[in-house]
């Protein structure tokens, strides 16, 4: 049996190696390593996939998210309310911009932000909410739009872990994950779903006057060449990365039927189990699989993954602490208890090895494994 790893990138690597070897060749060659053809070409291919109007690239999803922000005009002092059971990313860049971030519990279901948690946080302060599309599957986007437009608020859409997934209206219409709201955001980091060899992100509008400012602050807040309007950052994607994107954008459909291929496995395996709940999709959204995460029942959820661990198969808390318990922002109105779904999420969720190259042999150790546990 192959070495199982949370993630296998040499294998997707090596099928895809000629394709991606003559990508990055190309831009050596061509030496246009930054703002070269490379990024404007998988920039357009990036917003037909997505349907959508602009697509900014950047340095990271980190750095999308804190453009979006400043890009929106968000006040220091202003509140923006996220999600408390995410990557620490969403929260940072809301605390760095001097911004104050507002925790709100999230639905046990679907681990997405929970919108009648949202609606009684909102105070007079409230600039922006920030869901996030966690572990591969969209939150109830169509109630955070209703919520913003009751409110005056913008609505920017953490997409790092949902880049593919459609979200599905009421009306059957679908839209993909990041742009439904005023603006998306996305990391290429090179485990994430459309990973690229280093660090990337990009930034989706379909405002041509947001996208125009977006550009102008991931630019050193640059209007006219040396001429600077706005505090800006610096932040791009660089042609290497884009050309490696854009191979793996061409296959990003095939890749999410890999991991639901490997997510049935799963379920099969584990469903009606008294002891581990399966995840729970959401009929707003198809799932795209960033994470395979297991909601454990009256186990010892650590000793499982030491014992996992012991048979050659790795597995992830994600996240092991909510953010209103992280030391860097604890914040006195809020203690331990005031997040009961999230708290529980974080003593009890175990995320399994999920890549597009599982194969059967892996998924069958990985199952008889977990099993063996659970029933000892
Ligand atoms: C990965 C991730 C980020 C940050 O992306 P980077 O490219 O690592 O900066 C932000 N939010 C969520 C939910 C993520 O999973």
């Amino acid at each position: 049996m192959n070495k199982i790893s949370m993630v296998d990138l040499k294998r997707q690597y090596e099928k895809i190696k000629p394709e991606i070897d003559q990508a990055i060749s190309d831009v050596i060659n061509s030496t246009a390593f930054i703002n070269g053809p490379a990024v404007k070409g998988f920039q357009d291919d990036l917003e037909k996939y997505l349907g959508i109007s602009h697509v900014i690239p950047c340095a990271n999803g980190t750095d999308a998210l804190q453009v979006a922000m400043m890009a929106l005009g968000i006040k220091p002092g202003d509140e923006v309310i996220t999600t408390n059971f995410t990557f620490i990313a969403t929260a940072e860049v809301i605390a760095l911009l001097g911004y104050t971030p507002v925790v709100v519990d999230v639905d046990p279901d679907t681990f997405n932000i929970d919108p009648e948690s949202v609606r009684r946080a909102i105070t007079p302060k409230t600039r922006a909410i920030v869901p996030v599309h966690l572990f591969g599957q969209c939150a109830d986007m169509e109630a955070m739009m209703e919520i913003a437009s009751q409110h005056n608020l913008f609505v920017i859409e953490d997409a790092c872990q949902a880049i593919g997934a459609d979200y599905i209206f009421k009306n059957g219409s679908r839209k993909k994950a990041g742009t439904i709201g005023h603006v998306g955001c996305t990391s290429f980091f090179p485990s994430k779903n459309l990973g690229c060899y280093g660090d990337g992100g990009a930034i989706f509008t379909n405002d041509d006057e947001l996208a125009r400012q977006l550009r102008v602050v991931v630019n050193h807040g640059m209007t006219v060449r040396y001429y600077h309007d706005f505090i800006g950052v610096n932040s791009r994607l660089d042609s290497i990365q884009a050309a490696v994107l854009k191979v793996k954008l061409a296959r990003l459909d095939d890749y999410a039927a890999s991991r639901n291929r490997a997510a049935e496995y799963y379920d099969n395996a584990f469903r009606n189990h008294p002891k581990l709940r399966i995840p729970v999709r959401f009929e707003r959204s198809n799932h795209v699989f960033h994470q395979y995460t297991l909601v454990t029942k009256d186990i010892d959820r650590n000793a499982l993954q030491e014992f996992l661990a012991s048979k050659e198969v790795p597995a992830m808390i994600y996240y092991p602490v909510p953010l209103h318990m992280q030391k860097a922002y604890l914040d006195p109105r809020y203690r331990e208890g005031d997040f009961p779904v999230t708290e529980h999420l974080c003593r009890t969720v175990i995320s399994l090895p999920m890549h597009t190259e599982l194969d059967e042999d892996q998924l069958a150790h990985i199952t008889a494994s977990v099993l063996e546990f659970v029933n000892a």
